[in-house]
């Protein structure tokens, strides 16, 4: 692994090329944010949000997706990977929050948790766009950059991931770190075909200079 030096001048670089980034889930509320982040999983985010344009004008609380039948939850998502589940989840979620948390998304890590369907990355997500805590959610572009850079090992798992990130990056920029990471992953170190070519940080990456020499 690189030193965390090395690593935080890598996510300078990264900083300096995507200063705008932010969420591209469209969301006005928490609660959006919570399903459209939920739905986000293993599907990009421009379907989810060509989805929940219809979706977040037919259900506008939790209330409504309790009320709904699952089969037409399910018709009203069905573009989206995973919608059986994904429904369900939904579902569970909304009753959880009307039962426990007044119809409110929980301001807590541990409380969002314990949502149908919200795991840690979620959580992360929710905590840190909808209410301005710093949180470094890991998803599949931080952990593919993350990894390629030799921040991390490739044998990591996505905490460790996160950990090392937390600990090299200050926390006042977390949660903008996130998403310029995601940035650079969704639009610049591309999964299936990394731009090493035009690449900055090609001098310092491993994984780059390997591909540059295939
Ligand atoms: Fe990604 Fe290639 Fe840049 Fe390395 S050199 S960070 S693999 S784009």
């Amino acid at each position: 692994m690189i030193s965390k030096k090395k690593a935080l001048e890598m996510i300078d670089v990264i900083a300096d090329m995507f200063p705008d980034a932010e969420c591209e889930l469209k969301h006005d509320n928490a609660f959006e944010l919570t399903i459209a982040v939920l739905l986000s999983a293993q599907c990009t985010d421009n379907l989810v949000n060509k989805v929940t344009r219809s979706l977040f004008k037919k259900y506008k609380t939790p209330e409504d997706y309790v009320k709904v039948d699952l089969e037409e939850l399910q018709d009203d998502i069905r573009s989206i990977g995973l919608y059986r589940n994904k429904s369900k989840n939904i579902k569970k979620l909304c009753e959880s929050l009307l039962e426990k948390f007044d119809g409110e998304v929980p301001h807590t890590h541990k409380e969002l948790e314990s949502l149908a369907g919200v795991g840690r990355k979620t959580a992360n997500v929710v905590m840190s766009v909808a209410f301005g805590e710093p949180s470094l959610a890991v998803d599949t572009h931080v952990e593919r950059v993350s990894k390629r850079l030799g921040i991390n090992r490739w044998k990591d798992n996505v905490t460790q991931v996160e950990d090392r990130l937390c600990s090299i990056i200050p926390k006042e920029r977390w949660s903008k770190s996130h998403h310029q990471l995601i940035f650079f992953g969704r639009y610049h170190c591309i999964a299936r075909k990394p731009k090493c070519d035009i690449c900055p940080l090609l001098e310092d990456c491993r994984e780059g200079q390997k591909r540059m020499k295939a």
